[in-house]
């Protein structure tokens, strides 16, 4: 059995302490954090829709219509009017068939990959994937590749090495801890040389890229050659939840066979509602995604001249990599003493020596408030020792005070990247060398 103290006082000296922070009011560029008034550097309300006062109302109006929860599960009583509607608007925004509500992006990954790949089949996931995915992988049972990141060639070495037994390809679109873009053309070729199915997670790429905010997929003009398109209705589109979008056969096969869909209540009709509503507002006036992307152009044009490298991204996810875990939270720290909030995000989130400052940009910043954010994070940063250009990514960083306490179990040990198919039963890794 777990024995609660003592394992939180492994965490403790592993550098993990984690806290919670408390934001008073809505969500906005601006917020009360705990009880100051800070910049929000941090938040996935990327067109700043979920205090939109057309979001608002349409979550009230459809709490009075139709409830504040679903009460059942959607194969039970829980699939309502809004639901249907909310699901085909978004197969249309994403030039799909079929769309099908889950309860969280979390769960729609974790509930699709386990429905696509058995005990036997190989998974094959870029290094960098979100914990959903992962976790999807694990709960599929089936041996996965963790392919070192963006790297289509050694993704098609472990396909080679996976000797016909490969069944699907899972990426983020946008990672959301570097901001940069997985090579989907590519897979996407990959995987119809090989006859593979593929899943792209766009989470932070639904309403942020591509035309009209239709995602990574839609920019590359190949939202129609993957199998399974996930979003979250909890980043850009203001709301709560996430979807699926795919062709039909494979919506009615997931409704059978994605566990986390049939297992779990329906989505509440406010959130339905609001992301309704945000879809709605993102078709009428595109000119959101223009912003997030003009203000991210800004914030990355000042921070470069700031002297930080910001490791290719060229979305609104902007990584600041500090190196050492305690160094980005003094830097946070002190950010924060000055008026700007930019979490810290320490391993396990992100691997060993690449603690970061992970910046978010949003739609309804103002350039200069984030050019003066720029400024305030690269004074404090030296203040804090770190010299922006010392500490470029996990080669170059040295740690300038203590080393970085051990990582997480969960965390890839240092030294060889961590690929490999892993036989999840025997706990056998096969690295590229071998
Ligand atoms: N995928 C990615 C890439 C994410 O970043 C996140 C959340 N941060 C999720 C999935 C999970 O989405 P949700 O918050 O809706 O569970």
């Amino acid at each position: 059995m777990i024995e609660i103290e003592a394992r939180l006082h492994e965490l403790h000296a592993l550098g993990l302490n984690r806290r919670m922070r408390l934001v008073s009011g809505p969500q906005g560029p601006h917020v009360l954090l705990d009880g100051k008034p800070v910049l929000l550097l941090c938040s996935n309300n990327y067109l700043g829709l979920a205090d939109h006062p057309r979001l608002r109302e349409a979550a009230a109006d459809a709490a009075m219509r139709w409830g504040v929860g679903a009460a059942a599960s959607r194969l039970v009583s829980g699939t309502m009017t809004i639901h249907r509607r909310l699901e085909e608007r978004l197969a249309e925004f994403k030039g799909r068939q079929s769309a099908l509500l889950f309860g969280s992006g979390y769960l729609a990954n974790a509930g699709v990959i386990a429905a696509l790949a058995r005990p036997g089949d190989v998974v094959f996931s870029d290094e960098l994937n979100h914990a959903s995915i992962i976790d999807g992988c694990r709960l599929s049972r089936a041996d996965v590749f963790v392919y070192d990141h963006c790297d289509v060639e050694h993704l098609h070495w472990g396909i080679g090495k996976a000797e016909g037994r490969g069944a699907l390809i899972a990426t983020d679109s946008v990672f959301s801890m570097d901001g940069d873009i997985a090579p989907l053309t590519e897979i996407v070729e990959l995987a119809q040389q090989h006859d593979l199915r593929v899943l792209v997670d766009e989470a932070h790429g639904t309403g942020v890229l591509g035309p009209g905010g239709r995602g990574a997929l839609a920019e590359a003009g190949i939202e129609d050659q993957v199998d399974v398109i996930v979003g979250t209705l909890g980043k850009a589109l203001g709301s709560y939840g996430a979807f699926v979008a795919c062709d039909e056969p494979m919506a009615r096969y997931l409704v059978n066979a994605a566990r986390t869909f049939i297992f779990s209540t329906a989505l509440p009709p406010p959130a339905v509602a609001g992301a309704l509503a945000a879809l709605e507002l993102l078709q009428e006036s595109p000119k959101r995604v223009q912003r997030l992307a003009a203000n991210a152009a800004a914030l990355r044009d000042q921070l470069e001249l700031e002297g930080f490298d910001l490791r290719g991204s060229r979305t609104h996810i902007i990584p600041l990599i500090v190196g050492d875990a305690q160094l980005a939270l003094r830097i946070c720290e002190a950010a924060l003493m000055r008026g700007v909030f930019a979490q810290a995000i320490r391993p396990p989130t992100v691997p060993p020596m690449t603690s970061r400052l992970r910046l978010a940009v949003m739609a309804t910043h103002r350039q200069e408030e984030l050019r003066a954010a720029a400024r305030t994070l690269a004074q404090v940063a030296r203040a804090a020792g770190l010299q922006p250009r010392m500490h470029l990514g996990p080669a170059a960083a040295k740690p300038l005070e203590a080393p970085e306490s051990a990582p997480a179990e969960e965390t890839a040990p240092p030294g060889p990247p961590r690929v490999g198919v892993f036989d999840f039963e025997a706990s056998e890794t096969v690295r590229r060398a071998a």
